[in-house]
């Protein structure tokens, strides 16, 4: 009881401290958000979006899953997506991978996993289809660091067919999609892929095989 608690108590103290200098801090947020970004991150617990970005109550539009995936069929992705671009009218889509991530070490293995399995079956057919590359890494440490950069160009390339992406850029340039790997070791982000802003250029992301 005492770990739930403390959140109460950290909420309490947290809302009196974006007061404290400027009173209106909630009250300018309450009628609408107008975010510049959609960010598409692990629900890892060690990857705090807003925290490891300075990102503020308004400035992020969050949609969070294991392993940072974008399904074509997943309508709460496809959901999240069309209100991001379409009613917000976000600049930056940004998938964030991470370090040490544990959807891809469980797809790597030959281990049966129960219910997640389904959900990392996409990540399966990376690992096959991105053999050579994988294959060609030192030890199973760099390996994983270059399946967590496939996985976000992989997340990139899907978004640059959605539909609902093709079409805001038939009508301008916005949103540039973006791929990142954050560090948890380091908490530092790598950036992967930046300002990708056509299918052409999002088709040629990963590694041909
Ligand atoms: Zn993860």
């Amino acid at each position: 009881m005492k770990y739930y608690q403390k959140l109460i108590e950290n909420n309490a103290q947290w809302a009196a401290e974006m007061t404290a200098n400027d009173p209106d801090f909630f009250a300018k947020r309450e009628a609408k958000q107008t975010p510049h970004y959609l960010v598409i991150g692990c629900s890892d617990s060690r990857v705090p979006l807003e925290m490891m970005t300075g990102a503020l109550p308004g400035e992020m539009f969050v949609h969070r899953n294991i392993g940072n995936q974008v399904w074509e069929t997943d309508m709460n992705i496809l959901s999240v997506l069309q209100f991001a671009v379409h009613v917000l009218d976000v600049e930056h889509v940004i998938v964030c991978g991470h370090s040490n991530c544990g959807a891809l070490k469980a797809a790597q293995g030959p281990q049966s996993n129960g219910l997640v399995d389904h959900w990392l079956s996409d990540i399966r057919d990376l690992i096959r289809t991105q053999r050579p590359a994988l294959d060609a890494c030192p030890d199973a440490e760099a390996r994983l660091h270059r399946l967590s950069h496939l996985n976000v160009l992989q997340q990139v390339g899907i978004l640059s067919r959605m539909p609902t992406i093709l079409d805001a850029w038939s009508r301008g340039r916005r949103p540039m999609l973006h791929g990142w790997v954050y560090d948890i070791g380091t908490g530092l982000i790598e950036r992967v892929v930046e300002q990708v802003d056509s299918a052409e250029r999002a088709v040629a992301l990963l590694p041909a095989h």
